[in-house]
């Protein structure tokens, strides 16, 4: 067998397709990776519905969409010696040169000269990949395979959520897409004593409350800012975890934390934003932080150990499962909001 299905983008419009193509080789340093699970992010729904920011940002079609892996490591590249056929796997999907300044400096998930599964280059919607073998990640044996394809966006939940002080603290957790959800769900096994969530959606919502937020808000019925005050007794949260890219999200979030608290970001929103730098940022002393991808690899230990360890558990997190060929169904559930991570299997 030389061919392989997989899900493309074939066209600068809405959609993609399932295409049939020729089975990756994997070079001296990389691996061909069956791919076993995939799960749908919000970047690949961005990617499917065309809109501004993919088309800013996706430079070469047609090419093969998504970067959330789960795999059998199938055959191996003539200079991969650490790495074995028969190994589940998942992937970190930014990969770095390694010789720029921030790959020597321990920063290589902000490498210059880096690039991204299913943005940049052919991603792990199909049947098989190619992958970097210093990008795999070989999954513990106590973990579940299914849970494999969500470490990469879980990894963005911990590398937020560990950016700073946690325990004993008060967090605000703005936009309960999986990776709020997941943030959620962190950030109480990590000794945060009070979690409010902002959420919209009711099925979200739900989510939320079920993974360990202590309240959550709706921003369409609720004051954010004055009902975070008065679970705080009137000070602000100490921490609050950006995952919505809406700007009256962030607007809120900046007047429900208190002076000298960290406000980290993940969310991406679609055009530039403008605050009052003097009363939310600077007399307030507050910490931005913006968070990108995960640190290469101790985000992926403390996400594996989380998970090992039973203290994480991602199936009230794992919601829906099709097939590859049904991605259009995932993409409709993520573009409705109800559904937490969506899964596809080849
Ligand atoms: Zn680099």
């Amino acid at each position: 067998m030389t061919k392989m299905k997989a899900v493309a983008k074939i066209k600068p419009s809405p959609g993609a397709e399932i295409v049939e193509m020729d089975i990756p080789t994997p070079g001296l340093n990389e691996v061909l990776v069956k791919v076993l699970a995939t799960s749908i992010c919000g970047t690949d729904l961005h990617i499917f519905e065309w809109n501004e920011w993919a088309r800013r940002r996706i430079k070469k079609l047609p090419q093969v969409m998504g970067h959330e892996l789960c795999g059998e490591i199938v055959e191996l590249g003539e200079n991969v010696t650490h790495l074995k056929k028969g190994d589940i796997v998942s992937a970190e999907t930014h990969i770095a040169c390694g010789h720029c300044f921030l790959c020597h400096t321990g920063q290589a998930h902000i490498c210059i000269n880096g690039s991204i599964f299913g943005v940049d280059v052919n991603g792990v919607f199909a049947e098989y990949t190619v992958v970097p073998a210093s990008n795999i990640w070989v999954l513990d044996k106590r973990i579940p395979k299914d849970f494999a394809s969500v470490m990469e966006p879980l990894g963005n939940a911990v590398h937020t959520v560990l950016a700073g002080e946690i325990a004993g603290t008060t967090v605000l957790i703005t936009g309960c897409g999986p990776i709020g959800i997941m943030s959620t769900a962190v950030s109480k096994i990590c000794g945060a004593t009070k979690i409010i969530a902002t959420e919209i959606n009711e099925y979200r919502i739900n989510l939320a409350k079920k993974v360990g937020a202590d309240l959550v808000l709706n921003p369409r019925k609720d004051n954010i800012a004055q009902r975070v005050r008065e679970e705080t007794q009137g000070l602000g949260v100490d921490v609050v975890l950006e995952m919505s890219g809406n700007p009256s999200a962030i607007q809120e979030g900046l007047e429900s934390l208190r002076p000298g608290g960290r406000f980290s970001i993940l969310g991406l929103l679609d055009k530039p934003l403008e605050t009052d730098w003097n009363k939310n940022i600077i007399f307030k002393y507050v910490t931005v932080q913006g968070i990108n991808g995960r640190l290469i690899f101790s985000t992926w230990h403390k996400t594996s150990r989380f998970l090992s360890s039973g203290r994480l558990d991602l199936d009230p997190i794992i919601t829906h499962r099709f097939r590859l060929e049904e991605f259009e169904k995932g993409m409709e559930l993520m573009k409705s909001g109800n559904c937490g991570k969506v899964l596809l299997y080849p």
